[in-house]
Formats: C-alpha cells, structure tokens, sequence
C-alpha cells in the first residue's frame, strides 16, 4: 500500500488537533488547515468520498497549567478556545466534515478502547520510576510543569517533553537544572508507576514501512526526520501521566493518572471521523479499516514523530486500521523574521485579521498558500502579502475577471456571444484552457500547494496577455464578428478560473460563479469539466453584472499592522523583564538608618585604566565629597555635571582603585540595561534635603 498503484477513492484527511490553550494564528492556518482545506476541497471536486476531520485537544499538561495559572477550571479554559478556534476555521472556509473535541465522550470511549486493548494484549511496559517531584505543589512534574537545560543542545529552557530549541523529544528527567514551574522550586524525585509503549519494538516494522516503503512519496524533510529517529534509536515512551486532567487510566492501578495527550489526541482523528459518520448516517469503520481509504494526516513538523512513528505504532499494535499513506508536515512560518509566539503575542491572530481585513479571507489564503513554508522555514511579511494582493490578486485575476465581465455586459448586455471562425491563437488558447486541471492536480497530488497556487495564477495571466494581446476594445470599432469571439474565449477562461480557484480561494470562487451565473456545487461543475466539456459557458448563456473581486491594499493599511507589531514587541519587553524578588523585611529602625541627601554632580572624571568607574564631587549640602561610582558605561563624565542625584551620605567610607569613595549614589536600570539616576525632578529642591 505504500506504492501509489492505486487510486482510491476514499480519503480520510486529518489536520493536526489545534490545542486549546490559545486562539490560532496565521502560523497554523498556513501550516496546516489551509493546505488540508485545499487538498480536500480540490479531491471533493473531483468526486472522491471525503472524510476530513478535525477538533480541538483539549488534555494535556499546558491546559491544566494555565487553568491553575488564571485560576479557573481547565474546562473554562477549553470551553472559550474551542469556541473561537471553531470560529476562525468556519470564518476562513476551512471545510472540514466535522470539528470535534477530545473531552467528548465518544472520544473518551475511543482513547479508553485503544488502551485497554494494547493492555490486555501485553503491548505495554508496567514500570515504576522516579518522576520529578513537586513537594511544595504536592504533585508529579510531567512535561510542562518543569524547565530545564536540554541535554543534547545545552538550551536552557526546554520543556520536560521537548526542546522548543533542537526539536529533541525528551522525559522530563532528561534535564538538567530542572525547575518547577508551579512553584520555582528545584524537584525532588519520587516514585511512581507508568505504563510505556516499548517503541523499539516497532523499529523493524517502521524500516520496512517508512524507510524502505516511503523513501520516494514522503517529503525529504518529513523522511529524514524520521530517519534520525529511527537511526538514532527507539526507547519505550510513558503513555500515562500523574495529573488531574484528562482521560483516566481505564485500568487496574490507574487511579489518579490520565493518559499521555500525545496518546490520546492522535485517536481524536478517529472519535472525530466516528462523530461525523453517526450524525451522517454512515459507517465509520471503511474510512480507518478499508485498504482502498487513503489516510493523510497534516501537520507541522513539530508533530512528525507522533503521526509517523508513536501514531502508527499505536495503530499496528491495535491491529486493523490501515497507516497513513502520506504525512506532508510543513516547516514554520516566521512572522516579519521572528518566530510566530502566543505567549510573547507575536503572531497575526485569525479573529484580529478579520476585523482588520473585513472579507479578505481569500487574501490570507492565498499569501500563506504562495509562501507556504513547504521546504523550509518561510517568513510572512506585510509587505509580501500586500504584493501578492495588489500585483497578483488586484493586477492579474481580478483585473482579467473585470474586463471581461464588464465588456460581455457592455457588448452583448451579458449574453456570451456566439463564436465564429478561431484563429490559431483562440484554439491554443483553449486547447491550454483545458490542460490547467491536470496541471494543477499534479502539484496537488504531490503535496505541492504553491507550485499549484502559482499554475493556478497562471491560468489567470493566459487569459490576461489572451485580451492584452487581442484588444477587443479596439477591434470593436472595425470588427464586431471578431470581438465575439475573443470575449466567446475570454469567458471560457474565466469560467475555467471559477473552479479552479475553489480550493485556493473559495470565496471568490463563489463569487465568480454568480457573476457568471453558472452552478455552484461540485455535481454541476467538476474539477475535470474544465478539461473535458467541449464549452463551459455556451453561447446564449447570460452572466450577471461585475462585482468587486479584490481591492487595492494601501501603504497606510501595512504601516498599521507594522505598528502594531512593534507595540507587542515593546509591551513584551516590559512584561518579560526579570523582577528580583523582595528581600527580607526591615523594621522602620533600619529603615532610618538610612541618610539620603539630594545632591548635584558638581565635578565628574573617568577613573583612569578602568571601564566602569567614574569619580564625581558632589554637592550634598552637608559637604562636597568624593564618590566612585560604577556608572562609566551609561554616562560620559562631561554630560552627567550639574545632575541632581540621591545620595545615601552616611555609608561608610571605603577605598576604591586607591581613592576612598564617601557615600553612593541611587540608581536603577532600564530594559535596555542602561543605569538611570534615581532623581527628584520635580524644581525647587534644595541639596542636602534628606529622603524618608
Ligand atoms: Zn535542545
């Protein structure tokens, strides 16, 4: 089955779980649901059984934390983000035959099935081991509750699962340094006991399988990811974890441990294909169990060990379902050169989008689908997408469509005009018409969705240098005959354009389709017609009046989103900066120990053979003295003379590079790191005015 010597004609199409710890952004749209939306909408239109499924995960550590974070119910948590996630995938047209969620119950039935099942058939390792521990949380650290250094590449904040940094997938017990990030306090180790996927096992069965079966079909960055990994070594992998979130161990000894997320979450694609199946009237059981189904999972590539090696493994040892043929993960989309975060709120966030870009849906989908992080991280710039739109979008197609539905109205009051005799130009022009769908499906079927996007504009700038070329505008005046049949080809293209551009832009699509008033459902016009019908509009058919396919997006408008962007840089700069915590109480006594003076620098000098050190007089009122002061890298001695500064006089004496420096002067530092004097600026304070 890893050769492509079939064609199937089912599909069941999953799109990686979004975690509902957030909204989502223009990173997973591009990653993931775009491209899924466009293979599944463009295998609909060629008449194959789709099953494309999708939901939030809504277990896991990261929930649980949050919700003890904000302090509210993990299901509060869930309840808001699986609502608006759900929100934004219907907003941008992502077609999925059904969005469910892993805390429903036919999910918890399905997870709990899977795991009983390997259970019993011995597929599981039972060990106790020493987890970290959290004695001031009182509770286990899986995952997410503790950061440490990674041990492979020496990144200092990797996750008790992963390093964000190298990719490595690590337990928790990996680490060094770990710390809990409840409480901040070192872990202790305790024991416990988990049950583990022995995925050594499974090495064989995944060579034969990925390496040797896929090694042509896959992407060379999916292949070789898991190549390493199999290479590298397989060990047993805990499915269970000590937490209060989740779904119960459904088995003797489980009590108050839930199933790994990473376990559960990828037979979500399953509860979800189950869901839809019972609401439709269907059988679930063909579209995971049936050799002819075709599995695709998308993802990004940060998930290719589970959909390739724990996933499928699961799967194998479960017995009867079939593997995925194909895993096209993509790369990262970077946002303006910086990687896409929630947490530090850089990211181009799908809701904000819309309200921004009201009806420009198609605008995104397009930009992430021409700059699809396909082979390569890729970066997403304002700039970028505004040239897409104004030079692409505006420029090619929607100027093509515009002409053409303006002159057949303005000709022939929008009826398509009967075709005389075709020159050659008009024949070839067809005749390439009519090769687009195969083009396309080339690309497509290999997971190639810009190279598709990009043919499909292409078919746009056939029709555009099509009318550039003929000038019916001109010919009007001495050829009427001849006119009709330019605009007769024009329209056959702009009817072509109308189908092929659903899976990309669904909503100009439909757009299209009632400008030219033709069917709007797959039956009425397919994928193929476009190749095979001998006239997609005939003569006689009337279209309708032109509508506003795409508008010009203005400097003004990039300059906002730039703006903005650069304010959450700022405003997380602020929130990220470290606080050092209290010290240790004083009484009111201590406290007036203290001698502060307001001052003026009268005289300053650098300290010479030193970098830090200048030696300032200052004025306190009481005396002028001497104090050294650390503060060479922030000020030049020149421009600091005459400054009113807070002085604490009564500090001992004390030597400094050979002068003795009388008392200190306050100051604190700024995010960029630089010292600022802690000064009264308000006017009219006296030096020698004492600070309490
Ligand atoms: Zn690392």
């Amino acid at each position: 089955m890893s050769e492509n010597n079939h064609t199937p004609n089912r599909y069941t199409i999953t799109a990686a779980l979004p975690y509902t710890n957030g909204p989502i952004h223009i990173g997973h749209l591009a990653g993931v649901y775009v491209p899924a939306d466009i293979y599944a909408r463009y295998l609909r239109l060629t008449g194959k059984e789709v099953a494309f499924v999708c939901g939030s995960d809504e277990h896991g550590v990261a929930i649980s934390m949050k919700a003890k974070k904000e302090d509210v119910t993990p299901k509060e948590i869930i309840d808001k983000y699986h609502t608006i996630i759900k929100k934004s995938f219907q907003d941008f047209g992502i077609t999925f035959d059904n969005y469910s969620r892993t805390s429903a119950d036919v999910h918890h039935e399905t997870a709990s099935e899977f795991f009983k099942k390997l259970y019993e058939q011995s597929d599981f390792i039972e060990e106790t081991t020493a987890q970290l521990y959290d004695e001031e949380a009182k509770q286990f650290l899986a995952d997410r509750f503790v950061i440490g250094t990674c041990p492979k590449c020496g990144h200092e904040e990797a996750y008790g699962d992963q390093c964000e940094n190298c990719g490595s997938s690590l337990n928790a017990t990996d680490l060094i340094n770990p710390k809990s990030t409840i409480t901040g306090s070192t872990p202790t180790t305790k024991e416990t006991k988990h049950w583990f996927l022995p995925l050594d096992r499974y090495e064989g069965f995944l060579r034969e399988w990925i390496l040797e079966g896929h090694k042509n079909d896959w992407k060379p960055n999916v292949y070789g990811q898991c190549k390493s990994w199999i290479d590298g070594g397989l060990e047993p992998r805990a499915v269970t974890r000590d937490l209060d979130w989740g779904i119960p161990v459904p088995v003797e000894g489980g009590e108050g441990k839930v199933l790994y997320v990473w376990f559960d979450a990828p037979i979500g694609y399953i509860s979800s294909t189950k869901e839809w199946a019972e609401r439709e009237g269907k059988d679930w059981e063909p579209y995971w169990k049936d050799e002819n189904t075709k599995l695709v999972h998308f993802i990004g590539k940060d998930n290719i060990v589970f959909h390739c090696i724990i996933f499928p493994a699961i799967l194998k040892s479960h017995g009867g379902y079939i593997l995925p043929e194909n895993v096209p993960a993509n790369e990262f989309l970077n946002l303006e050169g910086n990687k896409l975060s929630t947490s530090k709120n850089w990211a181009v966030w799908l809701h904000e989008y819309l309200e921004e870009f009201p009806d420009m849906q198609d605008v995104l989908r397009y930009t992430l689908t021409a700059n699809a992080p396909e082979t390569k991280d890729n970066d997403f710039t304002w700039k970028d997408f505004q040239a897409r739109n104004n030079n692409e979008l505006v420029a090619i197609l929607g100027n093509f469509i515009n002409r053409v539905v303006v002159l057949t109205n303005k000709y022939y009051e929008g009826v398509v005009p009967a075709p005389s005799n075709f020159t050659e130009l008009d024949r070839e022009t067809l005749d390439t018409l009519k090769k687009y769908p195969e083009i396309i499906s080339t690309s497509l079927e290999r997971y190639r969705f810009r190279e598709a996007a990009q043919e499909f504009m292409n078919l746009a700038r056939l029709g555009n240098k099509y009318l550039a070329d003929e000038e019916p505008w001109k010919v009007i005046k001495q050829d009427e005959e001849r006119v009709k049949t330019i605009m007769y080809v024009a329209l056959q293209i702009a009817a072509g354009l109308a189908v092929l551009s659903e899976p990309f832009l669904p909503f100009t699509s439909s757009k299209l389709k009632e400008i030219l008033a033709v069917g709007s459902s797959a039956e009425e016009t397919s994928w193929n017609d476009v190749s095979t019908k001998e006239t997609l509009l005939t003569a006689e058919h009337k279209i309708n009046q032109s509508q506003l396919l795409f508008r010009k997006i203005e400097d003004s408008e990039i300059q906002k989103q730039l703006d903005k962007l650069e304010a959450a840089k700022k405003a997380n700069e602020n929130e990220n900066k470290v606080v050092t915590p209290q010290k240790d109480t004083i009484t009111f006594d201590d406290f007036t120990k203290l001698d502060m003076r307001v001052g003026t620098i009268i005289e300053a000098e650098k300290m010479p053979k030193t970098k830090k050190l200048l030696v300032l007089k200052v004025d306190t009122g009481i005396d002028t003295r001497t104090i050294v002061s650390g503060i060479a890298e922030s000020f030049k001695a020149e421009d600091i003379i005459g400054k009113k500064v807070t002085v604490l006089v009564n500090l001992a004496p004390r030597p400094l590079r050979g002068v003795e420096s009388q008392g200190m002067i306050l100051m604190t530092e700024n995010k960029e790191g630089k010292l600022v004097f802690v000064n009264p600026d308000e006017d009219g304070v006296g030096n020698g005015e004492g600070i309490n």
